[in-house]
């Protein structure tokens, strides 16, 4: 029996947005006119949207009325500084340089700190993270625990950092070499993995005594600090906006994409202690962004960032609703039997695409192939995260083959309710139910960077 949900999400809807039904006649058509690649379908033929929680949110009044206020000044706005005080009361950091949204403050940040042949650390890598390490002459390694690559591990911190393989890659490369270690909160790739505190704790103290900074990759701390919360000893008793600063006192900066925890459509920012670095970082930030008490943000979107913020963490009512349906999601797909990611993480179920499709090889990309299947199935758009996401190696040209091969479904902020969840868990069992009926895929255009934003596909008979 599925365990009672007795509580419900902390508002109340108070406008509609009216979605599409569509059949499966047009859904098919859709999925072949974008070919097998759930980004290229318009939104118009999605009936639930679970391609990303980024910048996906639904705001609050407070955030929809902070828009009117915001102050469009070109220098000095007045929103700036409103969240410049929400970063340091939230987060805890002084330097605030904002960017126009994650991927942003990623160049900046790798820009400064990266020089060619470079070793940057980090707990599994993100996409764009790792595409700006690499265009700054630098090379990801991955030091994340062995559990992370394992999707039926129930380890409760699978984004911790592994000590000795960060041991490793500095007796291997010198500490001079490695500018600085990134580490992720709640790591998307590994399926929304938290980290620890006492991981934290460690990674920073060791990284200190080699001359290493430590950055965070804040863009879902908050749903980590939930995780600490509610499984690390010690954390119980203590509320998320006690913890989240806690989680940033053992780094350096941060990198953070606001589409995320922080409940806005647009924006982001690179936080630093370092007033130094922070200068370097705002002589680049003119050049590339806008100007620094802007960055690529208008008055306004700075203005119900900063609400935003606040709201996050303002009770722990937010976070237990925003993980609670993920779980409620995770749960009914796993009642149907089918393998996903453990434990469910904070901000989207992976299904386990290579469990689902055991005989499909990985070179003609089951998520992927699975991902469309569910599209065509219901309208529910979902996203692979497997060996298309992963590129290819620069060196080799061969593809990166990462162990995990899933299918993601990412729950957006206050915007679908129970119902919705239903539907899609309904949908995914009925595609696995069929599963022998899919087919592998193949290009038909692969683009050189970040190919899994604009890739086509066709099947393989
Ligand atoms: C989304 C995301 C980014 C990039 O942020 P954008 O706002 O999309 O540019 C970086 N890191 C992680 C972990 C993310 O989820």
């Amino acid at each position: 029996m599925t365990e009672r949900r007795s509580w419900a999400e902390p508002w109340k809807i108070k406008m509609v947005e009216p979605i599409t039904m569509t059949t499966r006649e047009h859904r098919a058509a859709a999925n072949l006119a974008a070919g097998f690649n759930t980004f290229l379908l318009a939104s118009d033929d999605v009936y639930i949207d679970l391609l990303t929680d980024s910048g996906t949110s639904a705001m609050s009044e407070n955030q929809w009325a902070g828009l009117m206020l915001g102050d469009e000044a070109y220098a000095g706005s007045r929103s700036f500084y409103h969240l410049v005080d929400a970063v340091a009361e939230v987060y805890g950091y002084e330097e605030l340089v904002p960017t126009h949204q994650g991927r942003g403050a990623e160049h900046i940040l790798s820009q400064i700190l990266i020089s060619e042949g470079d070793i940057i650390p980090g707990n599994m890598y993100f996409t764009t993270t790792k595409f700006h390490q690499e265009y700054a002459g630098g090379r990801f390694v991955d030091v994340i625990i062995d559990e992370a690559h394992d999707p039926a591990s129930t380890h409760p911190f699978k984004g911790n950092v592994d000590l000795d393989k960060l041991a490793a890659v500095v007796d291997e490369f010198g500490a001079e070499r490695i500018p600085y270690i990134s580490v992720e909160t709640n790591v998307n790739m590994a399926g929304g993995q938290p980290v620890s505190m006492a991981n934290l704790a460690a990674t920073y103290e060791y990284c200190h005594r080699h001359d290493i900074l430590v950055m965070l990759d804040a863009t879902r701390a908050v749903e980590n600090a939930y995780f600490i919360q509610q499984r690390e000893p010690g954390y119980a008793g203590k509320s998320i906006a006690e913890i989240l600063p806690e989680i940033c006192s053992y780094t350096d900066g941060a990198t953070m994409s606001s589409k995320k925890d922080n409940l806005v459509n647009i924006g982001g920012f690179l936080a630093l202690r370092d007033p130094e670095l922070a200068r370097k970082a705002r002589a680049l930030l003119v050049a590339f962004e806008g100007l620094h008490t802007y960055g690529g943000m208008a008055g306004r979107d700075m203005e119900a960032l900063a609400r935003g913020m606040r709201e996050m963490v303002a009770t722990d009512d937010h976070i237990r609703a925003r993980i609670g349906q993920v779980h409620y999601l995770g749960r009914l797909i796993n009642e149907a039997g089918i393998a996903t990611v453990q434990p469910i993480g904070g901000h989207a179920v992976f299904i386990d695409a290579a469990a689902a499709l055991p005989d499909m090889p990985r070179d003609h990309f089951p998520a992927q192939a699975l991902t469309a299947a569910i599209y065509v199935d219901s309208g529910v758009r979902a996203m692979e995260r497997g060996i298309v996401s992963a590129g290819r190696n620069p060196e080799t040209g061969d593809h990166n083959r990462p162990k995990l091969e899933l299918v993601r479904l990412t729950i957006p902020r206050r915007v679908y309710t129970q119902a919705h969840m239903d539907v899609v868990a309904e949908s995914v069992a009925a595609v696995y139910e069929q599963r022998g009926q899919i087919k592998g895929l193949r290009f038909t255009y692969e683009p050189p960077e970040l190919r899994f934003f604009q890739a086509r596909f066709e099947e393989i008979d």
